[in-house]
């Protein structure tokens, strides 16, 4: 039993069912590092993998956020049940509060059919890598067709959010000296998607330009994915319904091609290895309270031993 008065059990089974309720609580034991994580964790893995995992990244005043909202009402449109993810690098508030603020989400507060959360994953132990993949799990289980991931931090995070999804947005908007700055840090050649939102600026089709001619310079071999570019105007939106089109296109070249399998088990393959490091960790923490760390370290100041037959000694015995 939990303090929502259920079972681990019951919980998922009532998040299967749509219940939000059930769905808040799962990501709240998932994101605390709750003693029954492993028990969620068994307990939603039969469950999990039909959701489309769609990040959007892009420079903060972007329009992340205003698209997240809009794209959500035109998925809602097209019949798919909607969860969306906001998440936080850089804040150790979770829950309500920072949804207010950031996800322009008003419009959808009351749909059954979206989920929404915010989350802040500062302080956490493995931060953004960890917490988030837990998240996801939950609400792929409750049965999202589509769930959006939106960071709300700049650099890192973006990269790493990309690892996560099968499918990665990248916003640009003009005005923002965006063409280099995200050539720079790297962020151009991890889109599926370009978006240009704020084509009701002048300098859209400028962008658009820049972005074609870098593109231009990728050799893609036949077969690949060639990321489409699409404007947008998020505050009227413009252009969303054809997002959500690029959406459903990749979608279904991930499934064709084999990449969504190949993506997903390179993530597995990535959460097992955090996982296991974690647990190794802690496990190597724990020997400071042993004496035989000590005793080891003594024996390599005193010649006895090698650093590197110290660290066999330990490796072997953990
Ligand atoms: P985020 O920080 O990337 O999430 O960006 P927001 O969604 O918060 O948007 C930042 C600002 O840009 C807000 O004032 C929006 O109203 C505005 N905005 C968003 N999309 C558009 C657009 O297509 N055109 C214009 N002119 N403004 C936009």
């Amino acid at each position: 039993m939990n303090r929502s008065g259920g079972t681990v059990d019951d919980l998922v089974g009532r998040a299967r069912k749509g219940d939000p309720r059930a769905v808040a609580r799962l990501i709240s034991l998932v994101e605390d590092a709750s003693p029954q994580l492993r028990e969620v964790s068994a307990g939603l893995a039969p469950y999990t993998g039909h959701a489309q995992i769609v990040g959007l990244t892009g420079s903060p005043g972007v329009g992340k956020s205003t698209s997240t909202s809009a794209l959500v009402a035109a998925l809602r449109e097209a019949g798919q049940r909607v969860g969306v993810l906001a998440v936080d690098p850089s804040s150790p508030f979770t829950g309500g509060a920072l949804l207010g603020d950031r996800v322009r989400m008003q419009d959808h507060a009351t749909d059954p059919e979206v989920y929404i959360r915010s989350m802040a994953t500062r302080g956490h132990l493995g931060g953004l890598a960890w917490a988030t993949p837990q998240a996801l799990r939950v609400l792929d289980a409750a049965g999202c067709d589509v769930i959006l991931v939106e960071t709300v931090g700049v650099g890192q995070s973006e990269i790493e959010i990309a690892g996560m999804a099968d499918t990665t947005l990248v916003l640009l908007a003009p005005g923002m000296g965006d063409g280099i700055q995200a050539a720079k840090a790297g962020i151009l050649e991890i889109a599926d998607i370009y978006v240009i939102n704020k084509a009701d600026r002048d300098g859209a089709n400028q962008v658009r330009r820049e972005l074609r001619t870098m593109l231009g310079m990728a050799d893609r071999p036949e077969g690949d994915w060639h990321p489409p570019i699409v404007l947008t105007v998020a505050t009227k939106s413009e252009g969303i319904e054809d997002v959500a089109a690029k959406i459903a296109d990749h979608r279904g070249w991930l499934t064709d091609s084999g990449e969504l399998e190949r993506r997903r088990v390179r993530r597995a393959r990535d959460e097992i290895e955090a996982i296991a490091v974690t647990e190794l960790r802690s496990r190597f923490a724990d020997l400071h309270g042993d004496n035989r760390l000590d005793d080891l370290a003594g024996a390599v100041t005193q010649g006895q031993l090698d650093p590197y037959a110290a660290a066999e000694d330990i490796v072997a015995s953990m």
